[in-house]
């Protein structure tokens, strides 16, 4: 009902709305905070409330794109480049993951290795105990990366584009004489589901901190 009465006769202030509706100003408060932040309306001193236009698609996306990176990412499992196919594959199981990130002195990415990249070697019957995990890994340059503060969205987007199952979380960093990108998190498709997940039981993971 407010909704429309701002519709119809906006800008038009609290107390007016709370008039029409036959009940006092400070009943309404906790809807007007709602309608506020949810984006249906918008609040000018002395002006009083206006409707923006916007339908609850168009803020359910910009409330979406709002989410960052840092906020959902999970901690990266690493091994170095020196580890063999035999530790990746344990390590894989260890940490119950679907890809690691290899890394070189100073965590600087190096590449990264899949369930099936570690698969398909197993399966060519290469001698798993001695072959390092660098010759078989996918590696720099090519490694799609994101960062702390992109959206959690655009790197949904990344892994759909690169029909992939994980990015390295990365910030730049100078290590050795050389720039490199230090992996800080992991975002999955996992990362993905529970946020999405989260999102339909309307909790943040800010909230569910608290
Ligand atoms: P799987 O192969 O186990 O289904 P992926 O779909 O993630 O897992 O991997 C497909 C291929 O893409 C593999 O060869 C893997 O090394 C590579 N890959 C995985 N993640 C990335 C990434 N972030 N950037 C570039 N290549 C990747």
């Amino acid at each position: 009902m407010i909704l429309k009465i701002v519709q119809e006769k906006g800008p038009i202030i609290g107390e007016d709305i709370a008039d029409i509706l036959g009940v006092v100003r400070s009943t309404l408060r906790p809807d007007f905070a709602f309608l506020t932040k949810s984006g249906f309306l918008e609040a000018r001193p002395r002006v009083g409330y206006y409707f923006t236009g916007k339908k609850l698609y168009s803020i359910v996306i910009e409330a979406v794109k709002k989410l960052k990176v840092k906020d959902w990412q999970a901690v990266p499992v690493v091994v170095g480049e020196e580890a063999t196919v035999y530790e990746a594959i344990v390590n894989l199981f260890h940490n119950d993951v679907g890809t690691l990130y290899i890394v070189s002195e100073g965590g600087i990415l190096e590449g990264v290795v899949s369930r099936k990249d570690l698969l398909k070697n197993v399966l060519g019957q290469a001698n798993i105990q001695k072959i390092p995990v660098n010759i078989i890994m996918t590696r720099m340059p090519n490694v799609v990366t994101i960062n702390a503060d992109d959206s959690l969205w655009s790197a949904a987007k990344k892994l759909v584009e690169h029909e992939i199952d994980s990015l390295p979380v990365v910030q730049p960093v100078f290590h050795n004489e050389r720039e490199g990108l230090e992996v800080i998190g992991r975002i999955t498709k996992t990362t993905i589901t529970t946020a999405f997940v989260q999102i339909g039981q309307n909790k943040s993971e800010q909230q569910e901190k608290e």
